[in-house]
């Protein structure tokens, strides 16, 4: 009954580690890792309290308590320095995924893997993770009820892909490096949707007049 998302997610979770999942809401993938035997510890972050109240609940009627823990708090703040070794955030925008690992980077210091899905703006975390010493190990797009998903693995190390310094890195970061390598089936549905969705975007600020949306419509121009 578990998503094909979550389930592919999963799959990237390695054996008996310490898993914190940042916005885990219904904490069904850290269930399923536990159900599976194969979690050492896990970590439930959630900044609102309905989500956070939701899987507290779930937890305890599933009778994982001891071995998952649900915190409320923003980001990477309900994760002490060297308390996990993956990192799980899922199921938001790119930017937001962006701002929480720049956010709480203090707390990334040991860990060995990050696990992102972002259900757009892959490129704000391509390129977060290229400026702040972290590779791409894989990527992946999955098909749900019509929506493509981007799930990207990346560990601490020396970034494999320089995005070229004369085009704009916003736009280099929209092609997944390791999508393209293996000529993944759904990149070019994804990258249509994509820009699809910038020019629907650019088209409804060029009917404003205001700063803001001068700004961003720039923004995009460059993208
Ligand atoms: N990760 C789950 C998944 O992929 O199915 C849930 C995704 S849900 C659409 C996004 C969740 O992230 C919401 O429950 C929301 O409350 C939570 N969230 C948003 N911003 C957050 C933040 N800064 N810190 C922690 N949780 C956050």
């Amino acid at each position: 009954q578990l998503s094909e998302r979550l389930k592919t997610i999963a799959s990237y979770i390695p054996d008996h580690k310490r898993v914190a999942d940042i916005g885990g809401d219904h904490a069904l993938l850290l269930t399923h890792v536990a159900r599976e035997q194969r979690l050492h510890k896990g970590i439930v972050g959630e900044v609102n309290r309905g989500p956070f109240e939701n899987a507290r609940d779930r937890i305890k009627l599933a009778g994982l308590a001891d071995l998952i823990e649900v915190r409320l708090g923003d980001g990477l703040a309900v994760i002490q320095p060297d308390e996990v070794d993956v990192v799980v955030i899922a199921g938001m925008g790119g930017a937001l995924i962006a701002n929480i690992l720049e956010a709480g980077k203090e707390k990334l210091a040991h860990v060995e893997r990050l696990i992102l899905q972002p259900n757009v703006g892959g490129n704000r975390v391509r390129l977060w993770l290229d400026e702040n010493g972290f590779r791409l190990v894989e990527e992946m797009i999955v098909e749900e009820a019509d929506i493509l998903y981007e799930i990207m693995v990346a560990e601490p190390g020396r970034p494999q892909y320089r995005a070229e310094e004369s085009l704009g890195k916003e736009m280099v970061w929209e092609v997944g490096p390791l999508l393209w390598e293996k000529r993944h089936p759904l990149l070019h549905k994804k990258l249509t949707e994509t820009l699809a969705g910038k020019q629907k975007i650019y088209r409804q600020l060029s009917k404003g007049k205001t700063e803001q949306a001068e700004v961003r419509k720039q923004e995009l121009e460059r993208e």
